[in-house]
C-alpha cells in the first residue's frame, strides 16, 4: 500500500502488453475478444469537430490518468478521450490535499479527487506513451487506423482552474506539447522504441509510424473551481480560443439548476439524503449571467471558425454525511447526477433553441446512452459505470449502441430531449429505491491471501448456504432436475422459499452493482414447478442410520426443516404442532393472496415422503423432560407470536385496535371480522404491509391506510414488499406518530426527519421528532403492527436458562442450557424469514447429527452445474434488465467460477488476474504497488470484507513504496533475490530454497517470474 503512482515507460509498458499478449491473449487484463472492433459504420464528428468512429470515452478522472488506462478504453471501446485535468498544482503536493481513499462508487458515484495526481509533465508523458501505443495497436489488431486522429479516436484536454494556473509555464509547456509533441523527450522515446521494434510487428509499418499526428489534441474542456468568477470564466475561454486557437467547452455545474431545482429534482427520484446547502448555489455562475456569457463566447468561436460548447455537468458537490469518504465535501456522479445534469441541458437547450453543443457526463449507462445519444447530444463520456463490477469492458456495449444511433453532431433535438427527460423522471431505474435499500454488497469474511473466488449471494448472503450459481445455471439450461436436486439438497421448502422467500441473497449479487440482482427466488420457483412431484414421487424414507430420536414442537418452517435435515440423514423424527396442519405462519397467517395452499402443500410432500412423521393437535403445554425419556433430542420451534407492542402505548387504545397477528389469523382463516369502513395500519414492515393490502380486500373496506412515523426510504419492509403496495394503489402516509385512538378518530402527531427545518438542505437519514403540530383522522379500526414477540414463558416454564433481558441461553449450535435441547426459528430469533428460520434448523441439525455419529448431506462437497471461464468472461461488463422465467439465471456470473472484480473496477489496472498452477481458483490475483493510488474501489467491490490493494500479494517496485507499506509482497533486488514481507508483517531477504514463505506464496513468486516477469520489473526499468 502507498499511493504514489509509478507511470511505467513506454519500453515496460509495451513489453507488458506484448508479453501479456502472447501468454494470456489480453492487454492489461482485457482479453482480446473484449477488445472493441468498429465495423462497417463510418466515422461520425462530434461537436468539437473530431472524427471518430463512436463519440464515446472516459471522462476526465480516474480513468484517464496512466497510459495503460487510456489503452484498455481503447481497446474496449472508448473513441473520446478526455484527459484527466492538469492544473498548476500537481504531483506530491496535489496528492497531499486528496484524502484517501478518495472514490465511493457503491450505487451513485462519490469522489475527492480532482487533477492529476501525477506532476504535469508526467501526465503529459502518459498521454504520449498511450497516444503511441494506441496507434500501435489500433493498427496491428485491426480495430482502428493512422489517419489524422489515431485510430478514430481523440484526446480532449482538460485544464484548470483559473487563467494565472493556466497562463503559467507548468500548464503551457503541457499544452504546447499536445498541439506539436515532436520535439518532446517522450515522443522521442516512443517514437524510437517503436521504430527499433517494427519487426515485432506484422501490420504496423515505418509508414504508419512516419505518419502518425504530432498534433494530439485540437480540443479542450475547461474545468473552473466552485465559486470562479463569471469573468474568470469568459477570460479564460476566450484565451484559449483566441490564443491557443482551440476548440473550446466549459463544464457547467447543476448548480445553474438553482438550489430549489436541484433539491426538488433529487427528491423526486428518492435522493433527498444526498445533503447540500446552498452556498455553492449563490457563488457559483448564475444561470442569467451563464446565458450572456455562452452567448458571447459562442460568437468569439465563431468567428475564429471553432467550436464552442459546454460539457454538463462538472460535478455535483454534496456533503459528506455518512462517512462515505473521510472529506468534509465529495464530488457526485452516477445514476444520481442524470436527472440534474439532463435537466440542466434541457434549459439550456431551450434558452438556445438547440444551438449550443453540449458533451455530456452523469449517470450514462448501456441502457440510456442511445436516447442521449438520439438527441443529439455529443460526445459523451463516463465514469461511475465503468468503476463498477466490469470496468472498461462496459464500453464494449456502451460502443456497440452508440454506433446504432450515432450521426455527426447537427444541434440538439429539444423535443427529444424533453422526452429524454420525462422519461428518466418517470423511470423506476433512475430512483434510489432502485437498489432495493442496499448499499454494501460486501459480506463479512476476511480476504484470504490465495483462492479467494466467492459467490457472495450464497456465502453471506443465504442462511442455508443454497448452490446458487448451480441452480440458476442449471435452470437456464432447462436442465429441471438436477437444478432441483441441487435447491433440495439445502433447502426444505423450496416452493414456499420460491414464492416468499426475503432473498437476503439479493443483497450480496454483484449483479446489483451492473443492473439488477438476480431474482434467486423466481428462479427457484420455475425448478421447483418442473420438478418438485417428481423428486417427490421418487422418493422413499431413507433406512434409520441411528438408534437416537429426535422430537420436534413445532411445524412451521423451522421445525420442519429440522425434522427434514435429520430424517433425511437417518434419523427418527416425530413432529408435534398445536395447530391442525403444518407450516404455522406460512399456512395460517401469511394472506392467501401472496401464497397457495397447494404451494405449501407441495413443500409438506417433501417431509412426508422423507418419511418424518407428523402429530397435530397436540398439547400446547410440552414436557421437556418427559419427551427426554423418548428422544435423545429435542427441538424447540414454535415461533414467535406472542403480541406486539401497542402502538399508543401508555394511551392503550380501544377495542377497535387489533394486533396484526390477531386481524390476519382471523382474515386468513374465515373468521368472522368487522373493520368497518376505514382501516389504518400502523408500522411499516412486512407484516403491516400484509396487513394493509388485507384489509383493502375484505367486504366493506373502502380505504386500508398505511401510516408511519418516518419516510418510506427508512421503512423495515423490504422494498419489494412496499413496491407492491404502492402497486395496488393503497395510500402510505408518512411523518405521521400514533398518540392516541378512540374508536372512530386516530389522533397523530405530525413528524419531521431531523435536521429538515435547517433550512435549506443538511438532513440526516434516520432520526425524527414530533413537531408538536396533531392532526386527527376518521377511521374505523386500527391496526397495530409494530411486531410481534417472543413468547418465553413455556422455556422458563421447563427450565431452560434465561438471561437478564429474558432472553433464552443458547450455545452456538442452539442449544439451550438443558442439554440436548434446541431452540430455533423465530422462537429464537424473533419474527424473522422462512430461510433464516431454516438456517437455524440447519445449524442445530448438524449439531445433532454430529452427536449421532452422522455427517449431514448438506455438507457434501458442492455440486458443480458451473461455466467454464470463457462463458462467464463472455458475460462481463453487459447490463441486461431482468427476465423472467427461467432465462433469468443466464444472467448469473458465476461468481464462483471467476470473481476478478478487484481487476476490472480498479481504474489503474493495479490488481492483476495471473494464472498459477497448484489452486482451486484458475487464477490468482497480485497486486502492483506502483500503479495503485488507494482509490479504495476495489475494497468498495470486493464480495469479501477485506481490501485487494492491501490485502493481496503485493509487488512493489521500489523501496521506498515497500517501506511505506505493511502488505504481504515482494520488492525486486538490484542484485537478485527479493525483500520480502509476509502475512505476519516479518520482513526478510528471500533464501534461495525460498523456506520462510508459504508453498502457496511460493508459487505465486515461481508464476511471477517464468511468466510475468514485467510485473517484477521496477517501473524506471528497462525491459529486454
Ligand atoms: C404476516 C407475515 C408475513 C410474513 N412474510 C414473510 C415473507 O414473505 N417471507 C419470509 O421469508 N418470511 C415472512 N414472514 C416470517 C416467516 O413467516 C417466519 O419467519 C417463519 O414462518 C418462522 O418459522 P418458524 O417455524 O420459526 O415459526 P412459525 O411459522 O411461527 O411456526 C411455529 C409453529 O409452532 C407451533 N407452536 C407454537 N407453540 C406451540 C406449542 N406450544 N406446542 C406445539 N406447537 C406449537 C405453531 O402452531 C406453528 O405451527 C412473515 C411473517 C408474518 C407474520
Ligand atoms: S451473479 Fe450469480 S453467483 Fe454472482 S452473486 Fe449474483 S447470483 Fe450469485
Ligand atoms: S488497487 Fe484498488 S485502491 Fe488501488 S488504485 Fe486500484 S482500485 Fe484503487
Ligand atoms: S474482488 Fe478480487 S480479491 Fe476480492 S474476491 Fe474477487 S478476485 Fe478476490
Amino acid at each position: 500500500m502507498g499511493d504514489v503512482m509509478r507511470p511505467l515507460s513506454f519500453d515496460h509498458l509495451m513489453s507488458w502488453a506484448l508479453s501479456e499478449l502472447r501468454t494470456d491473449e489480453s492487454i492489461f487484463g482485457v482479453r482480446t475478444d473484449q477488445f472493441w472492433r468498429p465495423g462497417a459504420a463510418p466515422a461520425v464528428t462530434d461537436a468539437f469537430g473530431h472524427r471518430l468512429t463512436n463519440p464515446v470515452g472516459p471522462a476526465a478522472g480516474p480513468q484517464t490518468q496512466l497510459s495503460n488506462n487510456l489503452l484498455v478504453a481503447y481497446l474496449t471501446g472508448a473513441r473520446f478521450m478526455e484527459l484527466k485535468t492538469v492544473q498548476k498544482i500537481d504531483g506530491h503536493e496535489l496528492a497531499k490535499m486528496v484524502p484517501k481513499p478518495c472514490i465511493e462508487a457503491e450505487d451513485e458515484g462519490y469522489n475527492c479527487e480532482w487533477s492529476t495526481e501525477l506532476t504535469v509533465p508526467q501526465a503529459f508523458d502518459e498521454y504520449v506513451r498511450a497516444y503511441f501505443a494506441i496507434a500501435v495497436f489500433a493498427t496491428e489488431l485491426g480495430i482502428g487506423l493512422v489517419g489524422e486522429l489515431v485510430g478514430g479516436m481523440a484526446y480532449n484536454m482538460s485544464v484548470g482552474y483559473d487563467l494565472a494556473g493556466i497562463q503559467g509555464d507548468k500548464v503551457q509547456t503541457y499544452l504546447a506539447g499536445m498541439a506539436d509533441a515532436t520535439s518532446t523527450a517522450v515522443w522521442q522515446e516512443c517514437h524510437d522504441w517503436v521504430a527499433a521494434h517494427l519487426g515485432q510487428f506484422s501490420h504496423f509499418t515505418r509508414a504508419d509510424l512516419d505518419r502518425l499526428n504530432p498534433c494530439l489534441s485540437t480540443s479542450v474542456t475547461l474545468s473552473t473551481m466552485h465559486g470562479c468568477p463569471a469573468d474568470e470564466i469568459e477570460r479564460i475561454v476566450s484565451y484559449l480560443i483566441t490564443e491557443k486557437g482551440l476548440n473550446t467547452f466549459v463544464k457547467c455545474n447543476p448548480t445553474l439548476l438553482g438550489y430549489q431545482g436541484a433539491r426538488d429534482a433529487l427528491d423526486r427520484l428518492g435522493w433527498e439524503y444526498v445533503a447540500f446547502d446552498d452556498h455553492h448555489f449563490t457563488a457559483d455562475l448564475q444561470y442569467d449571467a451563464a446565458i450572456g456569457m455562452l452567448n458571447r463566447l459562442k460568437a468569439l468561436a465563431d468567428d475564429r471558425g471553432l467550436k464552442f460548447g459546454v460539457k454538463l455537468t462538472n460535478t455535483f458537490p454534496v456533503q459528506v454525511l455518512r462517512q462515505e469518504l473521510p472529506s468534509e465535501e465529495m464530488y457526485m456522479s452516477g445514476r444520481s447526477l442524470l436527472p440534474l445534469t439532463l435537466s440542466v441541458a434541457q434549459k439550456l437547450a431551450h434558452d438556445f433553441d438547440g444551438q449550443l453543443p453540449m458533451s455530456f457526463s452523469g449517470g450514462v449507462d448501456a441502457f440510456n446512452i442511445e436516447q442521449l445519444l438520439r438527441t443529439g447530444i455529443q460526445p459523451v463520456t463516463v465514469a461511475t459505470t465503468i468503476l463498477k463490477p466490469g470496468g472498461v469492458i462496459r464500453f464494449n456495449q456502451l460502443a456497440d449502441k452508440a454506433v446504432g444511433v450515432m450521426t455527426d453532431y447537427c444541434g440538439i433535438d429539444v423535443d427529444k430531449l424533453d422526452g429524454m427527460v420525462a422519461d428518466v423522471f418517470a423511470d423506476e431505474r433512475y430512483h434510489k429505491r432502485y437498489r432495493e435499500k442496499i448499499r454494501s454488497r460486501k459480506t463479512n469474511t476476511p480476504l484470504p491471501l490465495t483462492d479467494c473466488y466467492k459467490a457472495p449471494c450464497e456465502h453471506g448472503g443465504c442462511p442455508i448456504e443454497q448452490r446458487i450459481p448451480d441452480y440458476l445455471t442449471l435452470t437456464a439450461q432447462q436442465r429441471y432436475a438436477e437444478a432441483f436436486d441441487v435447491i433440495a439438497l439445502d433447502n426444505t421448502a423450496p416452493t414456499v422459499t420460491g414464492v416468499l422467500c426475503s432473498q437476503q441473497c439479493r443483497e450480496h449479487c454483484t449483479r446489483l452493482d451492473y443492473d439488477i440482482s438476480i431474482d434467486m427466488r423466481g428462479v427457484k420457483l420455475v425448478a421447483s414447478d418442473h420438478a418438485q412431484d417428481a423428486y417427490i414421487q421418487a422418493q422413499r424414507p431413507v433406512a434409520l442410520r441411528t438408534e437416537q430420536r429426535a422430537a420436534v414442537i413445532g411445524a412451521g418452517a423451522a421445525g420442519i426443516a429440522a425434522a427434514l435435515y435429520l430424517r433425511r440423514n437417518g434419523m427418527d423424527v416425530d413432529v408435534f404442532d398445536k395447530l391442525d396442519g403444518p407450516y404455522g405462519i406460512v399456512s395460517y397467517i401469511i394472506p392467501w393472496f401472496r401464497i397457495g395452499k397447494d404451494h405449501i402443500e407441495r413443500d409438506y410432500r417433501l417431509a412426508v415422503a422423507a418419511g418424518v412423521n407428523f402429530h397435530y393437535g397436540a398439547d400446547p403445554d410440552y414436557d421437556i423432560a418427559d419427551l427426554l425419556t423418548r428422544y435423545q433430542h429435542v427441538v424447540i420451534a414454535t415461533g414467535s407470536w406472542g403480541k406486539g407492542m401497542n402502538p399508543f402505548g401508555e394511551n392503550e387504545g380501544h377495542d377497535r385496535v387489533i394486533d396484526s397477528l390477531d386481524f390476519l389469523w382471523k382474515a386468513n382463516n374465515n373468521e368472522p371480522i368487522q373493520v368497518g369502513k376505514r382501516v389504518a395500519v400502523i408500522g411499516a414492515g412486512d407484516v403491516a404491509m400484509d396487513c394493509v393490502r388485507t384489509a383493502k380486500r375484505l367486504p366493506g373496506v373502502e380505504e386500508s391506510i398505511l401510516v408511519y412515523r418516518r419516510t418510506e426510504p427508512h421503512m423495515p419492509a423490504t422494498q419489494h414488499e412496499v413496491n407492491t403496495v404502492r402497486a395496488e394503489g393503497l395510500t402510505m402516509l408518512e411523518l405521521l406518530a400514533p398518540v392516541s385512538f378512540d374508536g372512530s378518530s386516530l389522533h397523530l402527531e405530525k413528524m419531521v426527519l431531523a435536521e429538515a427545518d435547517a433550512s435549506p438542505g443538511k438532513r440526516a437519514r434516520l432520526s425524527v421528532r414530533g413537531t408538536g403540530e396533531f392532526v386527527d383522522m376518521a377511521f374505523d379500526t386500527v391496526i397495530g403492527a409494530t411486531g410481534a414477540t417472543i413468547d418465553t414463558s413455556p422455556y422458563a416454564a421447563n427450565g431452560l436458562a434465561m438471561d437478564a433481558r429474558g432472553t433464552v441461553v443458547l450455545d452456538a449450535a442452539y442449544q439451550s442450557s438443558v442439554p440436548n435441547v434446541y431452540v430455533v426459528g423465530d422462537g429464537r430469533l424473533g419474527p424473522d424469514t422462512i430461510v433464516r428460520a431454516m438456517g437455524d434448523a440447519r445449524v442445530a441439525a448438524r449439531a445433532i447429527l454430529a452427536k449421532a455419529g452422522l455427517t449431514p448431506d448438506y455438507d457434501a462437497p458442492e455440486v458443480r452445474g458451473h461455466l467454464q471461464a470463457p462463458e462467464v468472461y463472455h458475460r462481463r461488463g453487459l447490463l441486461i434488465a431482468e427476465i423472467n422465467g427461467k432465462a433469468e439465471g443466464g444472467r448469473c456470473l458465476t461468481c464462483d467460477d471467476v470473481c476478478e472484480i478487484c481487476t476490472e473496477v480498479c481504474p489503474n489496472r493495479a490488481n492483476i488476474a495471473i494464472t498459477v498452477p497448484g489452486f482451486a481458483d484458475p487464477r490468482q490475483i497480485v497486486h502492483i504497488d506502483g500503479l495503485c493510488n488507494e482509490c479504495g474501489n476495489c475494497g468498495t467491490f470486493c464480495p469479501h470484507a477485506g481490501l485487494p490493494y492491501t490485502d493481496k500479494v503485493t509487488v512493489f517496485w521500489t523501496k521506498a513504496d515497500f517501506d511505506d507499506s505493511h502488505d504481504a509482497g515482494f520488492l525486486p533486488l538490484p542484485g537478485g533475490g527479493y525483500l520480502t514481507r509476509n502475512p505476519d508483517g516479518e520482513v526478510f531477504e528471500l533464501d534461495a530454497e525460498r523456506t520462510r514463505i508459504s508453498p502457496e506464496v511460493g508459487r505465486i513468486l515461481t508464476a511471477l517470474e517464468q511468466r510475468y516477469a514485467y510485473l517484477l520489473a521496477p517501473a524506471e526499468g528497462a525491459l529486454a
